[in-house]
């Protein structure tokens, strides 16, 4: 799978916006940044410090100052890049720096103006005319997907539902590298179109600064275009090749404001922080070279640019700038993190053949739906041969594939028409034969109508596979369609002229850095000395420089201490509050959350090591919920409760005195009136005869159980009740 293992470092170039009135009202301390292009150097001045400090001095890989066009830093750091891409190698483009300073500048642009037009329309153009331009034996599949990271989740911006949708997670695999789970991805057929997914994403991005305060500077915006392209090898197979691209607009690189933030905003504060801040441990580490361990999981956007910095990718760093004084310390950190990265080695290769290939499914898909229609063909064939009668004049074996696929169609057509003529013709003569039996017409009649109705159906489905197949078709982009173009021609040249001046100037530059670095070490060498005084003034010179640099040098170490410092204070500050706020936390639990209650989500709780986080388990196992969820019983369709067999019958029959109550037990008063007797006076040898005599024979009688069988009824309605309670026994019983 890979080919030119070798390994390059990360191409950084910076740029600075010109002055905005603002600021050029501001005063005439006018701008801190001075620009040597032709030595790809920025020279930084303090505007704090006393005159003679030396200034600062970066190089980069290449320099664009305020009358920069878009273009050359186009055609000259970005354009190498996305040839790689269509080449099969990974490519990302990143902007970083201060709000403001012109990262959507560099990258969108304005999008109407074409000497504006960022690096990302820029991309547009370079890839389908690249595309248009290529051999025609090649094939292309372009996608895109755009999605932001904010409050450190991924949300898709083509996500319809953007607003609702829930945050995606991140997924690793050996093939892709990290990928977004279930982002959608757009097949794109032209620049138009591409337009109008960034676009769609862009409106969703718009929404939701409408929405939250200040989000565009907040949340990280990345464009993913894949590119895959077919070719036939040498082998005579088709290989495919992948490049990904990755255009990346950063939230702006300024520490926000901590002092006084709290509850949410300070939570937002500190993840934008936090994955900025991700980036910059990442950079470092990397930088460092030395150490083993890089923080990548410590945020998404590191997670997502893991292949970017240090894996398989070529990559662009453009570090923004803004020129104005009161934001020096900004513009250093900017410079300084920018001047890390130049460090990092990465180890781009090409994508060949790679598994997950969206280009080979496609082309399996047409393939078989190619075999399909010649199948309807070849059998549409047959039955004109049998309508006919006579041989097919031509051999369909013979002719090409492209012939062949125009010739479906048609041919279907003509079969269709002829047959349906033929039906047509057919059901008149029924109609019009008199000798025929009316009732023998009309299955004739029938069979004509039903053959007809066959017929149409079998176009239907034609007509729906070829518009499939060709819906399918004309996803996949095929090269070699301008190349006679004329004017095409013409500005192919120009763009190749304008490629090798850019080529030009990168290596002149190059080796004008390489010249001043070998000048320091040669000067002692090529001097020789008439006399002594002429020594020793050269030797002054050349202490006063090397002093100079060592001044240069300190004031870089006090620098970089400093910041160091200032760094670790705001990041204790940031510590401390998120303790505190952890703590007030702890003390709800503890006093309002009963331990058991605490004790049952703590026991949900489990670490999922691929999303990195904590996640609550469901109260059921998602594959015992069916068999744990208890079935309703199947007597309570359509009644509150289960009710009896009886009740039921009671409810069918209405106000039947039968069916007045589904109760088993009878509760209506017993209306029998008591027996009274006189109380005689007993004698005392007569009380042992107490439990056997009869009661009625004795004072009080106690009134009879309804469970009693009646000995004597008086009461005609104690009689109905007690039949209606004989019957409902052993019906409730049931
Ligand atoms: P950021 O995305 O870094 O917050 P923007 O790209 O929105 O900043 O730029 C802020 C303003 O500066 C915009 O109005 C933009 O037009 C202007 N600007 C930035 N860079 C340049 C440039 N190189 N030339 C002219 N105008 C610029
Ligand atoms: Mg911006």
């Amino acid at each position: 799978m890979s080919k030119n293992k070798s390994s390059e470092s990360v191409k950084v170039v910076v740029r600075c916006r010109p002055l905005n009135r603002k600021e050029e009202s501001n005063g005439p301390a006018g701008g801190i940044i001075q620009m040597d292009v032709r030595l790809g150097q920025v020279i930084l001045r303090n505007p704090r410090a006393p005159v003679s400090e030396p200034q600062k001095t970066f190089t980069f890989d290449a320099v664009y100052d305020a009358n920069s066009k878009q273009r050359d830093l186009y055609d000259e750091s970005v354009r190498p890049l996305i040839d790689s891409v269509l080449a099969g190698i990974n490519g990302t483009i990143f902007a970083y720096g201060q709000t403001g300073t012109g990262k959507t500048y560099t990258m969108q642009g304005a999008w109407m103006d074409p000497e504006k037009r960022g690096v990302i329309p820029n991309a547009f153009d370079h890839i389908f005319t690249h595309i248009s331009r290529s051999q025609s034996d090649k094939q292309y599949l372009v996608r895109a997907s755009y999605l932001e990271i904010y409050l450190e989740e991924v949300r898709d911006l083509l996500d319809p539902n953007h607003g609702n949708a829930r945050a995606l997670e991140l997924r690793e695999s050996p093939e892709s590298g990290v990928y977004v789970r279930d982002l959608t991805s757009c097949v794109c057929k032209s620049i138009k179109e591409i337009e109008e997914v960034m676009n769609m994403g862009n409106q969703a991005r718009a929404v939701g600064a409408t929405d939250m305060n200040e989000h565009s500077s907040r949340s990280h915006a990345l464009f993913l275009i894949t590119v895959e392209c077919s070719q036939p090898g040498p082998d005579g197979r088709k290989h495919i090749r992948v490049g990904r691209l990755n255009l990346v607009d950063l939230a702006g690189s300024e520490r926000q404001a901590k002092t006084g933030v709290q509850g949410e905003r300070l939570k937002e504060a500190a993840k934008i922080n936090l994955s900025l801040s991700a980036l910059g441990n990442v950079i470092s580490a990397l930088a460092d070279g030395r150490s083993s361990h890089v923080p990548y999981r410590d945020s998404k956007l590191t997670r997502l640019l893991q292949d970017s910095l240090g894996g398989n990718a070529k990559t662009v760093m453009v570090a923004t700038l803004g020129p104005a004084s009161q934001h020096y310390d900004e513009t250093l950190t900017t410079l300084r993190y920018a001047n890390r990265a130049k460090n990092i080695q990465n180890q781009p290769r090409v994508n060949e053949d790679p598994k997950d290939a969206l280009l080979r499914e496609f082309q399996r898909e047409i393939a078989r739906l190619r075999a399909q229609l010649n199948h309807r063909k070849w059998r549409s064939k047959q039955k004109k041969e049998q309508v006919d009668g006579e041989g097919w004049e031509q051999d369909g074996d013979e002719e090409t594939e492209g012939e062949e696929e125009e010739g479906v169609e048609k041919e279907a057509e003509e079969y269709v028409k002829l047959e349906e003529q033929r039906l047509e013709m057919e059901t008149e003569a029924i109609r019009g034969d008199q000798f025929m039996l009316a009732e023998e017409k009309q299955k004739l009649l029938g069979e004509k109508e039903r053959m007809m109705g066959d017929l149409r159906k079998e176009q239907e489905a034609t007509e729906q596979l070829t518009a499939k197949y060709k819906a399918m078709e004309s996803k996949l982009l095929v090269g070699g369609k301008n190349i006679i173009d004329h004017t095409n021609e013409q500005q192919k040249m120009l763009e190749m002229k304008r490629h090798e001046i850019a080529e030009q100037s990168r290596s002149e530059r190059e080796i004008q850095q390489q010249v001043l670095v070998q000048d320091e070490e040669t000067l002692e060498l090529r001097e020789t000395f008439t006399s002594l005084q002429q020594e020793v003034e050269a030797k002054t010179k050349k202490l006063k420089k090397l002093y100079a640099k060592l001044q240069c040098i300190k004031a870089e170490i006090k620098d970089v201490n400093d910041e160091h410092v200032r760094s670790r204070q705001e990041l204790e500050q940031t510590q401390n509050e998120l303790t505190r706020e952890l703590k007030f936390k702890y003390l709800i639990i503890e006093n309002f959350i009963p331990p058991e209650e605490k004790n049952k989500i703590m026991n949900r709780l489990t670490f999922d090591p691929e999303e990195d986080q904590w996640k609550f388990q469901p109260l059921v196992p998602a594959e015992s919920k069916s068999s744990q969820m208890k079935k309703r019983p199947t007597s309570a369709v359509g009644y509150k409760r289960p009710i009896s067999q009886y009740a039921r019958v009671a409810i069918a029959m209405g106000a039947h005195s039968r069916y007045r109550a589904e109760n088993i037990m009878f509760l209506e008063l017993d209306m029998t009136p008591p027996n009274t007797a006189s109380l005689a006076v007993a004698e005392p040898n007569q009380s042992h005869s107490l439990d056997n005599s009869p009661t009625k024979d004795r004072g009080v009688r106690k009134s009879r159980s309804w469970c009693q069988t009646p000995k004597s009824i008086t009461s005609s309605s104690s009689n109905v009740s007690l039949a209606a309670c004989h019957t409902a026994t052993p019906m409730a019983a049931q």
